[in-house]
Formats: structure tokens, sequence, C-alpha cells
């Protein structure tokens, strides 16, 4: 393979490797050393669960591994015989076989993982089925399962909508003192809440580099490196990374080092990623001189309603704006401003199959958006982590059909 069609790494990544690894040790010997551990959906209280002290697990960012490792598709028929559909969520079915059958990536860190929950703390404001996993979870370990319940189809945010949510977050701090055993310390919640807030605008520094032509990061290189803000919000260590890799790609920009060689289009990617191909989709982009400079799915860790002088209110507005679970109009403004801003020249939609929720094609948002911004797009049909419900062929086929389209501009 030429080098051109070798995705460049970035000198940070060392750093995130270790930095990830020292999340999961410390994530793992946690219940040894008696400290509690608690789940949380992606956009879950996170900031509150960690100032209260608990080790903070995110089952989604495992379903990512497993599909990210191939593993997902022998699990996901272990849940289905358990009674969970094919046609669910797969993270929470490839979750759930993996627990079923004692096998997970985090084993082959070295690690006993994942940990068991001492509480399950969801937030309903991305889909139903994270409840649903993590009531799974709580009935198999009769340990509490705890929630958030967040409208859904949000258009303009109004003060009544912040107040209910936050009400409800409010509500967890009884019942998550008794299980972490102590009482929650306001002034560190602010600071959690102010180390969260750092670390998402350095995130958001960090994909906004992909503005520049050529972009020095794209969509592949970002489901990477989004790992410390996916589960380590709220953590200097995510702020200290972040800071690192936003350096290098300042350098990257000043010196004209595009992710892709010779970049010649430039793509938005709506939707889930591919775990399991996301080196044959970025190999066959970088071939083709596409750079996928911007994604809806790494901008979904952007959190910039936190606020430490209000924590609670700053929470339910920044849970609550993230685009799952806004209205189609809004979701088609957002892009709409995402097109414009990466300057791009097309749109992919992922169509997966077991997430409605985080499909955007099904509704006619893509003919609707072609109209109204002349960008052509195309509709890839696949799953986030089922790939028996993905064809390679078809898939490359479509894509390069996409490329000469776009190349005719
Ligand atoms: S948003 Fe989609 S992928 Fe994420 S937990 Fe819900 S159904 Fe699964």
């Amino acid at each position: 393979m030429s080098s051109s069609t070798e995705r460049k790494d970035f000198d940070a990544t060392r750093k995130m490797r270790a930095v990830m690894g020292k999340y999961f040790t410390e994530l793992c010997q946690g219940p040894a050393e008696g400290k509690k551990t608690a789940w949380c959906t992606s956009v879950g209280p996170a900031e509150l669960l960690r100032a209260l002290g608990f080790n903070v697990y995110f089952p989604e960012n495992h379903g990512a591994m497993l599909g990210a490792t191939r593993m997902a598709t022998d699990l996901i028929p272990l849940a289905n015989a358990r009674g969970f559909s094919p046609d669910i969520c797969s993270y929470l079915t490839s979750d759930v076989g993996s627990y079923l059958k004692g096998e997970s990536p985090i084993q082959k860190m070295n690690l006993p993982g994942p940990p068991k929950a001492d509480v399950l703390v969801y937030n309903t404001n991305q889909c139903r089925d994270v409840k649903d996993w993590f009531q799974f979870y709580g009935r198999e370990w009769k340990v509490p399962c705890l929630g958030i319940h967040t409208p859904r189809a949000i258009g303009e945010m109004d003060g009544a909508l912040v107040d209910y949510v936050a009400g409800q977050i409010e509500a967890l701090v009884e019942p998550l003192e008794q299980i972490a055993g102590t009482k929650l310390d306001r002034g560190r919640l602010k600071q959690v809440v102010g180390l969260s807030r750092q670390c998402t605008l350095l995130w958001k520094g960090v994909l906004e580099t992909a503005a520049h032509v050529p972009s020095p990061i794209t969509f592949f290189d970002g489901t990477i490196q989004m790992g410390p803000a996916v589960v380590l919000r709220g953590h200097s260590d995510a702020v200290d990374y972040y800071n690192l890799l936003l350096t290098e790609l300042n350098q990257r920009v000043a010196q004209g080092i595009g992710a892709v060689e010779g970049e010649k289009l430039r793509v938005y990617w709506e939707g889930m990623p591919i775990w399991g191909k996301l080196k044959d989709l970025s190999t066959q982009m970088l071939q083709l001189g596409i750079g996928v400079v911007a994604s809806t799915y790494c901008n979904s860790w952007i959190f910039e309603a936190l606020d430490p002088a209000d924590p609670f209110r700053s929470m339910a507005r920044a849970y609550s704006s993230i685009f799952i679970c806004r209205s189609e109009d809004w979701k088609e403004r957002y892009i709409a401003e995402m097109v414009a801003r990466f300057r791009v020249d097309g749109i992919v939609y992922h169509d997966a199959k077991t997430c409605p929720n985080n499909s955007n094609n099904r509704y006619g948002m893509p003919q609707r958006l072609q109209e109204k911004l002349g960008k052509p797009y195309l509709v890839v049909n696949g799953d986030l982590n089922d790939l028996r419900l993905y064809s390679e062929e078809q898939t490359r086929t479509k894509i390069e059909a996409f490329a000469e389209q776009l190349a005719q501009g």
C-alpha cells in the first residue's frame, strides 16, 4: 500500500492510549479497592457521578469496542436468544451477548472487566434502548437503575424544559448519595462541570481544525480521538490530552499538512460509525482523495451549555441540546451550517439498521437538504455493530459512484 493510502497517525495518539489505559485500569481495579461503580449513558449525568466519587463506566463505549474488534457479530445472537430482538440497538445486543458469554475486549487489556455496576444511570435523551439496556443489568444484579427522561424532537430550548430536566437531575442526588455513601460536595460538582466544559471546548477546537483546506483530521481519526471526551469528561486527563492534540493539529494546519494527501473532495458523515469497517472505509476514502471532514457523531460530545456557576440547569440544557433529541427542522439547520462551515461537497447518510434514532435519512431529510443546499447525498445501508446488515461490495461501489458524481460537481 502506498503511503498516500495510509492513515497518518498523530504523535499525541501514544499519550491517548496511555490516558485510556489508565482510565480502564482504575475502572476495573476500582471495585477491588472498594470504589463504587456507576454505569452511565453517553449523555447521562457523568459530572454528578464523578463529583460523588464514583468510577464512571460508559457501556456505549464498550459497545463501540465490541464493534471495532468485530466481536459483536458473534455475540449478538446470544442476546437474541435471551429475547432481545435483532432489530433493536446492536450496542445493547452485543453488550448483553458479551456479558452472557463472559468475553470482552477489556479482558484483552489483561483487566478484569467490564466492572459490575453498583448503580445504573441513564438518560433517554438519545433513545429508549439505553433504559431497557440498563434495566436488564439492574434486574440481573439487583442494583438500582435510575434515570432522566428527556423530551425528544426538541425545537427551541425553553426555560420550562430546562427546569423539568434539571429537576430530574437534582432528584438523583439523594439516592446516589446513599449508594455512594457520601454527601455531594457542591464545590466539587462545580469543579467537575468546569473541567467538562474545558474538555468540550477543546474537543470542539480539535474538530474545527477540519474547517481548514486541506483538513488535518478526518471523521475516522475523530472516532479514535474522541475516546477521552467520551469516558473522561469532567476529568483533568481529558483536558490535558486535548490541549496536546490541538497543538499538534494547529501545527499541521500551519504546515499545510492534510489528513488526506491531495484532498480533492470534502464530505460530511451523518449517522453512526460502522465500527467494524472504519479501516476499510477510511482507506477507500483516502484512495479516492475524499476527506470526511465533519460528522454529527463526533460533534455529539460538544456540550457548550455547561456552566460551573449553574451546574444542574446547565447540565440539563447541555444534555437536552444534543442533535439526536432535536426536531427535524433544528437538525436540518444544524447540518446546513456544518456543510457551509466545513466547505463540504456532499453528505453521506448512514442508515444504521438497528439505530433508527441516529439514522436521519428515513423521513426525507436528504432530499430536503439537497434541494436547499444543492449538495449531492449518498445513503449507505449498514449498522453500527451488526456486520450481517452491511454489504461491503455494495457500499464500495456506491462510494465510488458518489465520488464520480461529486467530482463532476
Ligand atoms: S442511540 Fe442508537 S446506538 Fe445509541 S444506544 Fe440508542 S439505539 Fe443504541
